[in-house]
């Protein structure tokens, strides 16, 4: 199977974003489907849960 870059619209931002070739391989051999999301809303939603988990553990 080929992979080529692919334009995805952020689904929080709204921005477009690359989802490269590289990415979609490495998702594709990970089983994921593909990110509705860029990597910064990903970075932001991933740093939320992370806070979230640490605030159940506080507590
Ligand atoms: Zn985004």
């Amino acid at each position: 199977m080929e992979f080529q870059d692919k334009k995805i619209i952020c689904k929080d931002c709204g921005n477009e974003f690359i989802f490269t070739a590289g990415e979609q391989e490495w998702y594709a051999q990970k089983g994921f489907s593909e990110p509705a999301r860029c990597s910064e809303c990903r970075k932001i939603r991933k740093a939320e849960k992370q806070d979230n988990n640490q605030d159940n553990i506080r507590y």
